[in-house]
Order: structure tokens, then C-alpha cells, then sequence
């Protein structure tokens, strides 16, 4: 008998040659149903494949990102069955699963592949599913792999670079791929299938060698989740957030200028301003002392920092000055220069915690093909703050940087969180600095800094950087999609290459250890996240415009004046429609631009001295004094600020 244990710690005694399937259907029917994929031991296993030795089992269903991910691979080679099925003469290269779907790189030769060929291809595939054919995995030696794949100097390749005894093949049906494993137990799992899109792409990403084409695909278990993700997608494209930084004019890219180098409009950079100032204040409260420093430094400074080399040769080019072997490098990183503001003066025990915020900007040499809207550029501001402390003050700062995090969340509307822990593979001390004594207890400081402030955490064993552990919030925005927003870092590192100290009350030197932190990570991601979040209707406290003010006609234009004159002397950010429009068209494009409030005056409202409100996406609210009025924006403002 071979022992299988389970994740919870479970044991359970099987006949050799058990396959993990029949594991599942011996502990339940509806979790044999459900599975798609697993490993033994950790290593990626078929679901038929027999056990024959002791090991641990982990089962994956579509919840798990491992699931998908052999439910997807899969696919992939039903598309490849299907794409030969139409193209007998293309060549498969190679067909991953990625974050949503999956892609297959195939060489049409003479032929080519467009959106008309989609519907007949994803016809194919699923009567190929239907068929429930087997994924079987099969040894084959390397002359076996080279021989089947003689016509195909792709695969060629491949096998090249694999070892003799470790190549394996995949059949379903009477298609055979080239593949390390990890299906599902046969094709009928998948119920629908979308053919994407299809685009250019280098066999290995490489311009030199020859151009291949990726037909993106997509699949799932029942066709409503098709659906639905088809819709999500809609959805995604009317928030997308360069559509909407255009449509509210907050943002703009120019060619001149560069690629990846943002330029605010005036209505982005107030909506900027006002979440920095947002920041600076919840900062200011928390004690931390904004300082600012340049947007070049020399050379030496990220050689010691180590940054030059991280990003030296891929960054741009060193600015040269009169100064022979002088070069200054555009800052990729704020922290170096902290490093040296912390060291401007001698420090004491007492002066520690020490707390630099700056919005510092940086400039990192991102691949064009790499740049997207805010989210990928190469100049950006980063919400930056380092926190020098001793090692018994991290907990303390932890708590205070998670909850300055949280406050932001909450006023931002971000209800959906988690954190992720980042802590050192135990089994690996040596990939890390800093003593053993220090890592504990960084990483017991934030575990239970996390607990304390009850965050729904996760624990990374391995993922740490080799400078110090970390902790990482995860955001789900309005359609579900994660982003990381927010993190804080331990570095055993930097204050070791800076060599920081200050005076122990023991009047001895220590080194201070150093915390990176960004709630925002940069302003221009954070805006682009938040305006995807919110569809561009934006908090009231945050957004462009908060009242527009719709005279009927021109007649009470300067009434609407006056009125907007006393919002603004409340505070309050008012603009009045001074068109010649009929009041049906101002009330349309006002909604268009997703202002929160609309004020109707005509003869009525000017005689009575009332206001007439509508609200954006609810309509009518009725007649209020002015004084009612700002009391009711003042009083949803102070909920979430405060
Ligand atoms: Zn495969
Ligand atoms: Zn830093």
C-alpha cells in the first residue's frame, strides 16, 4: 500500500497504480466532479497518471490558478488539433496558458488567418471537446521527438534544448504535441471556446528569427461563464482607462514629447494635486516629514545603491557634463537619495523613527512595446516615503503604514482586499542578507502586524526579496480584476551599503533598518486603477467638476453665476452651462461627463431662491435651500474624509 497525504495533513492508504482520480472519487463524488488538475509532491501530475509511491496530493479546480491553468493549456491543444484540421500543412510551435485563456504560436507559411476563419475554428474545437478524448503523457526518446518532428524546425529546436530521457509527448485523439503535462483528464471538460484574436509575434520574442502568428483563444465549463466574461470585457473596454482619460481630458500622450511620458491636462493635474494632498495630510498626521530631492543624481550614488546595476544598462544613457568622467543617470529610485538626507545629520536612538515622504518622480527605460496608457510608463511619481527605525520599532510601523493604507482604501472605495506576506524560503538562507536574528524578527512583526489589524492575509513562503520581506495589498476593483496597490518593504540592505547608523541608548553605532512604503505605488497608476474602478465617476470629494449649474436659458445666466460664486466660496467646484442649448441637451452632456450634481435654474428657482437638484445616474432630488445644499455635499464628504 502507498500513503497519499493530503494538504489539511490528512492520511489515507491506497493500492499502488491508484490514479489520482480515483483518490478524489474515493473521498467524494462532487470533489471528482470538480477537480481539473493536481500535483504530487509538488510536482505538476495527470489526473490518470497511476501513484505508485508514497507523496502528498494537492488537487486544483477551477478556483485555483493551477486549475485554469491546465484547463487552459488543454484548450490549447484542441486548438492546435483544430487549426491542423484546417491548415494540414501549418507548423506548431509552442501553445501556454496565460493569465486568461491561452495563445498558440503557429506558422501558416503561405496562408494566413483572419477574423472570418474564427467561427469555423471554434466549431471544430468543440466538437473535438465533445469527442471526450484522453490527454495521455507519453516518454518518447530525443531521436523519437526529433524524427516526428522532422518538417518542423520549431519543435527541432526545442528538442535540441532538452535532455535526453526528460521529453515527453501529450496525445488526445489522434493529435500528438510536444508537452511537459498538466491537462485535464480529456477534452469533454471544456463546454466553450472563443477565438480571441490573432496577432504578429517573433518565434522566442526574437525580431531576427521568422514572424509567427498567435491565435489567442479562450475556454470555460458552461457557456453562461462565456458569456459573462465576454460581457465583463465590454465593460472593461468602456473603462479602459486611456478611453476615459480622454473623455474627462485629464490626460494626453504626445509623440513629440515621448512615448510613455504622461502629460496631466488641467483637470488631471487638480484631480492629482487633490489626491496628493489627500496623502500629504493623512501623512503629515502619521509623522512624516516631506522632503524633496533632485531628478538626476551622479552616477557613484546608484553604483553604491546598487541600482546602476539593476538598471543601469537598460536605462537611458548617462548624462554627460563639462566635467570630464562626470555622469549623472535620471533618478530610477528615490531611496538612494534618502539615504543620504538621512545621513545629513548623526542620529540618536530618539530621533528614530525617522520618516522622509517625498511624491519623488523616476524614470525607468521601459521597452516600447511594453508601454500601456498610466499603468506602463517611464517617467512616473511615485508616492514614495522610507521609514528609518530599530529593529523593535518595525512592528509599530508596520501597523501605522497598513492602517494609512486602509484609511485610503475606504475613502476610495476599494471595499475588496487582501495581503500577501513575502517571507524567505526557509530552505535557502543563503540567497539572503541581513542576519538571521533580524529576518525573524521582521517577519514575525509583520505577521503579527497583520494580524493585529485583522487583514485577510496570505503567506508567501520564498517570495521575499534578497533584502528584507515584505508586505503586499491585493485590490479587486469594480470588475473583479487584481491589481497590487500599496506596498511596504523591509531593506537590510540599503542601509548596509549607505552605511546608516545612529547612537544606541548603549552609545554604540547600530544600523537602522529601513522601510520602503508606497500606498499608490505611483500617481499614475493609481489614477489609472481608480479611474477603471469607478468608470470615471469618481468620489465627490475627488472629482474634476461636483456641481454644474443648468440655466434654462440665458436669462438666468448671471443668476446661475451667482449661485456658482457661493458654491465656490463654500468649496464647492461649480461650472455653469452658459450655452444656447434647450435645458434637455445641457441636462445629457452633463451627464455624459459624469458630473455629480446638476442645479436647474429658471423662473421658478430664481424666485423662490431654491435650488432644483438632479444627481448623476439617479435623477431628481427635489428643491433645497443653498445652505441645505452644501451642507448635504459637505456631510458625504465628511464620511469618507475625515
Ligand atoms: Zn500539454
Ligand atoms: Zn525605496
Amino acid at each position: 500500500m502507498i500513503t497519499v497525504t493530503f494538504p489539511d495533513g490528512n492520511q489515507r492508504a491506497y493500492e499502488p497504480g491508484t490514479t489520482a482520480m480515483d483518490v478524489a472519487k474515493s473521498i467524494s463524488h462532487g470533489l471528482a466532479r470538480n477537480i481539473l488538475s493536481g500535483s504530487y509532491d509538488g510536482q505538476t501530475i495527470e489526473l490518470n497518471d497511476a501513484l505508485t509511491h508514497d507523496g502528498t496530493l494537492q488537487f486544483f479546480t477551477w478556483n485555483d490558478s493551477k486549475g485554469k491553468e491546465a484547463f487552459w493549456h488543454s484548450s490549447a491543444h484542441v486548438l492546435a488539433q483544430a487549426i491542423l484540421h484546417f491548415y494540414p500543412d501549418a507548423k506548431l510551435t509552442i501553445g501556454p496558458a496565460i493569465e486568461k485563456g491561452f495563445y498558440y504560436d503557429v506558422d501558416f507559411g503561405e496562408q494566413s488567418i483572419g477574423e472570418g476563419d474564427f467561427a469555423k475554428i471554434e466549431q471544430q474545437m468543440l466538437e473535438f471537446a465533445r469527442a471526450k478524448s484522453e490527454f495521455k503523457l507519453r516518454s518518447v526518446t530525443k531521436a523519437e521527438a526529433l524524427k516526428a518532428y522532422r518538417d518542423n524546425p520549431f519543435k527541432t529546436e526545442l528538442i535540441s534544448n532538452l535532455e535526453d530521457g526528460n521529453i515527453t509527448f501529450c496525445d488526445h485523439a489522434d493529435f500528438t504535441d510536444l508537452c511537459r503535462g498538466g491537462h485535464l483528464p480529456h477534452t469533454g471538460y471544456i463546454k466553450a471556446v472563443k477565438i480571441m484574436n490573432v496577432a504578429g509575434a517573433y518565434w522566442r520574442g526574437d525580431e531576427n528569427n521568422p514572424q509567427l502568428t498567435r491565435v489567442y483563444g479562450v475556454s470555460f465549463q458552461k457557456a453562461g461563464q462565456l458569456k459573462e466574461y465576454l460581457e465583463l470585457l465590454e465593460e472593461a473596454k468602456k473603462r479602459d482607462h486611456r478611453k476615459l482619460g480622454k473623455e474627462l481630458e485629464l490626460f494626453t500622450f504626445s509623440q513629440r514629447v515621448g512615448q510613455g511620458l504622461p502629460l496631466w491636462l488641467p483637470k488631471g493635474a487638480a484631480l492629482r494635486e487633490r489626491l496628493e494632498n489627500f496623502l500629504k495630510r493623512a501623512q503629515k498626521k502619521a509623522g512624516y516629514s516631506g522632503v524633496i530631492t533632485p531628478h538626476i543624481g551622479n552616477k557613484e550614488l546608484y553604483v553604491c545603491s546598487g541600482h546602476y546595476e539593476k538598471y543601469g544598462k537598460d536605462s537611458f544613457q548617462p548624462i554627460h557634463t563639462p566635467e570630464e568622467g562626470e555622469e549623472y543617470l535620471l533618478k530610477p529610485m528615490n531611496c538612494p537619495h534618502h539615504c543620504e538626507l538621512y545621513k545629513a545629520t548623526p542620529k540618536s536612538y530618539k530621533d528614530l523613527p525617522v520618516r522622509f515622504a517625498e511624491f519623488g518622480t523616476v524614470y525607468r527605460y521601459e521597452q516600447s512595446g511594453e508601454l500601456h496608457g498610466l499603468t506602463r510608463v517611464r517617467g512616473f511619481t511615485q508616492d514614495d516615503a522610507h521609514i528609518f527605525c530599530t529593529p523593535n520599532q518595525l512592528k509599530d510601523e508596520f501597523k501605522n503604514v497598513i492602517d494609512l493604507v486602509l484609511y485610503i482604501f475606504k475613502t476610495l472605495d476599494f471595499t475588496d482586499y487582501t495581503a500577501q506576506v513575502s517571507l524567505r524560503d526557509p530552505n535557502k538562507p543563503e540567497k539572503y542578507i541581513g542576519s538571521d536574528e533580524n529576518w525573524e524578527k521582521a517577519e514575525s512583526a509583520i505577521i503579527e502586524a497583520a494580524e493585529e489589524k485583522n487583514l485577510n492575509t496570505i503567506v508567501e513562503y520564498g517570495e521575499a526579496a534578497f533584502y528584507g520581506p515584505k508586505l503586499d495589498f491585493m485590490v479587486k476593483d469594480a470588475l473583479g480584476r487584481s491589481w497590487q496597490l500599496g506596498t511596504i518593504q523591509v531593506d537590510y540592505n540599503l542601509p548596509e551599503r549607505f552605511e546608516l547608523e545612529y547612537k544606541g541608548s548603549d552609545n554604540e553605532s547600530h544600523r537602522p533598518v529601513m522601510i520602503h512604503r508606497a500606498p499608490f505605488g505611483s500617481m499614475e497608476r493609481f489614477v489609472a486603477v481608480l479611474l477603471e474602478h469607478c468608470g470615471g465617476n469618481f468620489p465627490l470629494w475627488l472629482t474634476p467638476e461636483q456641481v454644474k449649474i443648468l440655466p434654462v436659458s440665458e436669462k438666468y445666466n448671471d443668476y446661475a453665476k451667482e449661485i456658482a460664486e457661493f458654491l465656490e466660496f463654500s468649496d464647492i467646484r461649480a461650472l455653469v452651462d452658459e450655452r444656447n442649448e434647450k435645458i434637455g441637451r445641457k441636462i445629457r452632456d452633463a451627464e455624459v461627463t459624469k458630473i455629480p450634481f446638476m442645479l436647474i435654474v429658471g423662473e421658478k428657482e430664481a424666485t423662490s431662491g431654491e435650488l432644483s437638484v438632479r444627481r448623476h445616474g439617479e435623477g431628481d432630488l427635489g428643491t433645497m435651500t443653498r445652505e441645505d445644499f452644501v451642507k448635504s455635499i459637505e456631510d458625504e464628504i465628511s464620511q469618507l474624509i475625515d
